[in-house]
């Protein structure tokens, strides 16, 4: 490894000790996993706090007035208060516990269309979009007879900002953009989406699935009015997200599920709702998650999150160079300003045939369409091999990657 431009001030070796499962060998071979934009590994920390909750600990949260449950809802409420200073919001209260990105989303498109969407309005989302941030939009608009719009993007894989600039109509109730692509990479310049929508009175919710794990994210300071993440993505367990809004539009937005805690008093002739932020956490909630989850946010925070990022960035200029060096290959998303994403294909070779070789010889890589149809038939293919890249991924293995292509070009010729 050439390391005279990549000055690595990371010590990537004592990292990966904090990763059991990244010290197997698959198919003969060490595990490298480059499959990070998909679900994140977990550091032994979170998998001790996990296995210690329900060693010591198990016990359903805000229902009793015993020892054990009133351990697991100060766990449960502390959680709230690590990701609450983990993104900067203003309240606790305004951080709302999910099951993950997907079902923030939906909790929004719900419960926002119910409140604040007719017929005839339009929703605003990016040609980048993951289906989770189209889907839910367009089951919305069905119900509500109103219309999806969407911001077009150019062949880097960046939005094309004057015609957002057209799209934004006072028949806009929000718009819906993903921070960073997972297929592209692209960083999307929310800071100006959320100001422009604002000067127009729109609200502006920020899918951070793939941002908040390599960026410091700051709510207040962004001012979005939602922004949503998944637990499994930032080293956390799955089934557990985060839907942060705005106190006063979760105050106005109705609840979307209803059950047990989510009440205040529940007659046959009618119900009244919990204050934030129960109101729209209905039923028993994932709370070893969100135990789980707070203990990868304080290990990240421990590690720093700036720190990743530089790291991160100089993994994914050394890939980028690596794989540039062979011709054959064609880049999807050429943004300057990316994630640690790659996506790419090999002229004359499925994706399906690279994933398979680089797996013989324990790379691991994602193939097809990555949740991003509509995106796929923008670039006018099938889909993409993606490496994306977390900080404890080396540049040796990232060498090894490289060597691997190799193998995949020779043996497809
Ligand atoms: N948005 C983006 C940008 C994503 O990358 C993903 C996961 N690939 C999602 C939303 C959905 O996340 P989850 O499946 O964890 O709900």
């Amino acid at each position: 490894m050439d390391t005279r431009t990549y000055t690595v001030d990371f010590d990537v070796q004592h990292i990966r000790k904090d990763f059991p499962i990244l010290h197997q060998i698959v198919h003969g071979y060490p595990l490298a996993y480059f499959d990070n934009a998909a679900t994140t590994q977990k550091p032994q920390c979170v998998i001790d706090t996990i296995v210690n909750y329900y060693t010591h600990l198990n016990s359903n949260i805000h229902r009793g007035v015993h020892y054990l449950s009133e351990q697991s809802t100060n766990l449960y409420e502390e959680a709230r208060k690590t990701v609450q200073q983990f993104i900067n919001a203003q309240y606790s209260q305004e951080v709302i516990f999910t099951s993950g990105t997907t079902a923030a989303i939906n909790a929004v498109a719900f419960s926002f269309g119910e409140r604040f969407v007719k017929e005839g309005d339009e929703i605003v989302i990016s040609a980048m979009e993951h289906h989770a941030n189209i889907v839910p939009w367009q089951m919305m608009c069905e119900r509500k007879g109103a219309r999806l719009k969407v911001i077009p993007i150019d062949n880097k894989g960046e939005i094309l900002f004057d015609e957002y600039l057209k799209l934004l109509t006072p028949k806009v109730k929000l718009v819906a953009v993903t921070h960073v692509s997972n297929v592209l990479g692209t960083i999307n310049p929310i800071e100006k989406i959320i100001d422009t929508a604002h000067n127009h009175n729109i609200p502006v919710l920020i899918d951070g699935a793939q941002s908040v794990q390599h960026i410091p994210i700051d709510v207040q300071a962004l001012d979005c009015d939602f922004f949503v993440f998944s637990g499994h993505k930032i080293y956390g367990p799955t089934g557990i997200g985060i839907l942060y809004g705005k106190e006063k539009w979760l105050n106005e937005m109705p609840p979307y599920q209803g059950g047990g805690d989510m009440v205040d008093c529940v007659t046959f002739e009618k119900t009244t709702y919990n204050d934030l932020p129960l109101k729209f956490e209905a039923g028993t909630t994932n709370f070893i998650g969100a135990i789980g989850l707070a203990e990868a946010i304080r290990y990240l925070t421990r590690i720093g999150l700036d720190k990743v990022g530089k790291y991160e960035n100089q993994l994914l200029a050394y890939a980028k160079e690596k794989l540039s060096s062979f011709e054959r290959i064609q880049f999807y998303g050429t943004a300057p300003k990316k994630g640690p994403v790659i996506s790419f294909l090999i002229d004359g070779i499925h994706p399906y045939d690279t994933g398979m070789v680089l797996d013989k010889l324990g790379i691991a890589v994602r193939t097809g369409t990555h949740c991003a149809q509509p995106l796929m038939d923008f670039f006018d293919i099938d889909g993409t091999v993606r490496v994306s890249l977390s900080f404890y991924n080396t540049f040796e293995e990232i060498d090894r990657l490289t060597q691997g292509i190799k193998k995949v070009i020779d043996m497809f010729g």
